[in-house]
């Protein structure tokens, strides 16, 4: 029996490598880059979209064009890539944190109504795994303050709330199109908006930008290579799986692989490589995906209803509580459990890979120690998270082998 990796790249060996290819002539042509924001905008039936070399400074070129006053204050969930921080203090504004609700993964609305102050301007909601927010509600909520909602949908490419694709409730809203991501163009962020003066400042923003350095570029597609030749599964089944297994006493190396920031700094400046133009070359590797996403993202909703619906929560294993006006769109699936060392590790041992939580309680970094953030329900929820497998290529099979591991795991108490 095949084991069953934690992951599958979204693209394709052949596009990877066609991308390494095309990066020795250059980085591609504009008219590739419009398309591919045309396509985008296209999906949510906006005039515009503008792509950004990452989806963090979609965000940071959001904050600068909103006409926010000095000292607004900048609502984040407490479970993130910390780099968000960074981004809301370079770009002039102040971070608050909020927490998330017990054993999930969207704001606690009790903490949101904490944390307002009168300098509250904006309010990120990010849906983190796919478990989309109450978007009616937190839309109301800003509008009756006169605060900007963003959506961070960068988990969340084909995800309604009341039949409504999330990333049209908010007044912007920012998608990552960096590793794993649904639309992968190998690093990028693409920013929507609805109004379309605002978009029209972004793209003078995106303008402005630098050159890319193909060898930043190259890199990133020798990492999806890589990631994708080790999860190949006749490889991770002799190969990978039983060497995590053998190191797993000094903790999950693939994730420290997989992770992009390995460590988190209060940066004083923008890095050069986040002023860097999205690329040519990168928007075809995104058209291509765009091109089958929904087909994709349908897949992995059927595979992830399977397995909610196959999974009875116990006291030692539960799942995030979800809208009942949204379906979670299961980018990644997280199960909340009391001895998450434990499962991982029988699941190992039946050949279901799986990985703990890689993005940051942000309360709990040291280098944000000063900033006086406090999400006590975050840090426990993201100290209990167990990601199981959760991809389009799932078969129901599989699908259910994950099931029954689970079930056996909790019978053994
Ligand atoms: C992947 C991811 C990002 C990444 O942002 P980049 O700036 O494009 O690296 C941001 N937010 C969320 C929720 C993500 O999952």
């Amino acid at each position: 029996m095949t084991a069953i990796p934690r992951l599958a790249i979204p693209l394709s060996t052949g596009a990877l490598a066609g991308m390494l290819a095309r990066l020795a002539g250059g980085v591609g042509r504009a008219d590739d880059v419009a398309a591919f924001e045309h396509a985008f905008a296209a999906r949510y039936g906006r005039p515009d979209a503008v792509a950004f070399c990452r989806a963090r400074m979609g965000l940071y070129h959001l904050l600068r064009n909103l006409g926010l006053s000095d000292g607004a204050e900048v609502l984040i969930g407490a479970i993130h890539v910390a780099d968000f921080v960074n981004i809301i203090r370079l770009a002039g504004f102040t971070p608050v944190v909020v927490d998330l609700e017990p054993d999930g993964f969207r704001l606690d609305p009790g903490d949101v109504e904490r944390k307002l102050t009168a300098r509250s301007a904006v309010l990120i909601a990010t849906h983190l795994s796919g478990y989309v927010h109450d978007l009616a509600a937190l839309r109301r909520l800003c509008d009756a303050r006169g605060m900007v909602l963003i959506e961070d949908c960068s988990q969340a490419f084909a995800v309604t709330f009341r039949d409504r694709p999330a990333g049209l409730w908010g007044h912007a809203a920012v998608f990552s199109l960096s590793l794993l991501k649904s639309v992968c163009a190998l690093n990028g962020g693409m920013v929507i908006a609805e109004d379309a003066a605002l978009v029209a400042r972004l793209r003078r923003a995106a303008a402005e930008q630098g050159p890319a350095r193909r060898g930043g570029l190259a890199a990133e597609a020798v990492r999806n290579l890589v990631i994708k030749a080790t999860t190949q599964p006749t490889v991770f089944s002799l190969a990978v799986l039983p060497l995590l297994r053998l190191t797993a006493a000094t903790g999950d190396g693939f994730s420290r692989y997989q992770k992009t920031n390995k460590t988190v700094a209060l940066r004083r400046a923008l890095p050069p490589a986040f002023c860097e133009r999205f690329t040519g070359a990168q928007a075809r590797l995104g058209l291509a995906l765009l091109a089958d996403l929904d087909s994709r993202e349908a897949r992995r909703k059927a595979n992830g209803r399977l397995l909610r619906a196959w999974i009875h929560e116990d006291a030692a294993v539960r799942l995030p509580p979800h809208c009942d006006d949204g379906e979670p769109g299961y980018w990644l699936f997280p199960l909340v459990v009391a001895e998450p060392a434990r499962l991982k590790a029988f699941l190992a041992a039946r050949g279901i890979d799986s990985s703990p939580m890689l993005l940051a309680a942000l309360s709990a970094e040291e280098a944000f120690r000063d900033l006086g953030f406090t999400a006590p329900n975050a840090e426990r929820t993201r100290a209990h998270t167990l990601f199981v497998p959760m991809y389009p290529g799932l078969d129901e099979a599989r699908v259910r082998r994950i099931a029954d591991a689970i079930a056996a795991f909790q019978r053994s108490g």
